[in-house]
């Protein structure tokens, strides 16, 4: 409407305003420049609980009251006096629109638009999303699940072949300083094949689940371990030498050794791992650091399971 459409009709549109305001759902507040409320739709009195007996009241008070009595903007901080100064900065820095979202102690969130006049009146029109908020939340969560459902091995809970990979490539792609030493270590359960056939492939997933939960108490914090296929996995050992490394593959190895699996039907099961380790160069293409963990690990195979051992 032009300022000549709002002349013709005198004060219609303003009264038509007014009495949307009074019935509808959007909160409309309007503050004189010296930060007195003058006028509130229905929605924001209800939401602010003003019933007309609190007199003059600025933005500073409306905020003080409703924090102490439990509704209004949740503050997170609960530094309310804080709040008040930094968003008085904020709304009132320079005429124009600010457009924000809110949340409210109950649990809402409303979409604001501020207007700051040039002569000091201020203008806010919520409207609530809450609904369209929940939306987001599920979508987010769904997002989370999907991640991580394309970055996990389902039996083990172990990182997959794709994710633990891809940390190979970003440790090798991070400045050298960053990770180097790395040293990457292949591991592949001994005569697993034997397990299946023998105690059936339920006890074969028993162990490998056994075999996951000891390696990932095992290994340190900044190595990280994924399945990258059947019974075998990738240790990447960042900040690590060939001497360390061994250290940690060993005391796995050792550990393998160790274990008990009971299967369904009582049989006690053990088992043993062979590994196969190598430096990671700087830069160093990931098929040929990979192809010589794999001839390490085949070296361990060949010389009769149970080892670990090592190409430079
Ligand atoms: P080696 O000591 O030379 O590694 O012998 P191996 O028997 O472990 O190796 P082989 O490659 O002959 O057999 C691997 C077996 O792992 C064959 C396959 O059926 C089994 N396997 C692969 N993935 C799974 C799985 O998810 N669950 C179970 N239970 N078995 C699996
Ligand atoms: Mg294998
Ligand atoms: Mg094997």
């Amino acid at each position: 409407m032009s300022p000549a459409g709002a002349e013709q009709f005198g004060f219609g549109p303003a009264e038509a305003l007014c009495r949307a305001f009074a019935q509808g759902s959007l909160l409309v507040a309007t503050y004189d420049p010296d930060d007195v409320l003058q006028y509130a739709s229905a929605a924001f009195r209800k939401a602010f609980r003003l019933d007309g007996s609190e007199g003059v009241l600025t933005f500073a008070d409306l905020i003080l009251r409703s924090a102490q009595a439990g509704f209004g903007p949740r503050i997170d901080s609960g530094d309310v006096a804080t709040f008040i100064a930094k968003t008085q900065l904020r709304r009132r820095s320079r005429p124009g629109q600010r457009f924000f979202t809110t949340d409210m102690i109950d649990g809402s969130w409303y979409w604001m638009t501020e207007t700051l006049l040039d002569d000091g009146w201020l203008v806010l029109v919520g409207s609530e999303i809450s609904p369209l908020k929940e939306t987001e939340r599920l979508l987010a969560a769904a997002h989370e699940m999907a991640v991580y459902e394309a970055t996990t091995d389902a039996l083990t809970g172990l990182p997959n072949r794709r994710k633990i990979l891809a940390c190979l490539r970003s440790a090798l792609a991070a400045p050298l300083s960053e990770q180097m030493p790395m040293v990457i270590a292949l591991l592949d359960l001994d005569m697993f094949k034997n397990i299946n056939d023998e105690h059936g492939h339920l006890a074969g997933d028993a162990v490998l689940c056994d075999f996951a939960n000891l390696a990932r108490n095992l290994v340190r914090r900044s190595d990280v371990i994924g399945r990258i296929g059947g019974e075998e996995f990738l240790i990447v050992m960042p900040h690590t030498t060939v001497h360390d490394a061994l250290l940690v593959i060993e005391r796995l190895r050792e550990g393998a050794l160790g274990r008990e699996v009971i299967t369904a039907d009582g049989t006690q099961l053990r088992y043993s791992v062979s590994a196969g380790i190598t430096q990671v160069s700087t830069r160093e293409n990931i098929d040929d650091a990979f192809e010589r963990a794999d001839r390490a690990l085949y070296k361990s195979k060949r010389l009769g399971r149970n080892r670990v051992s090592l190409e430079i």
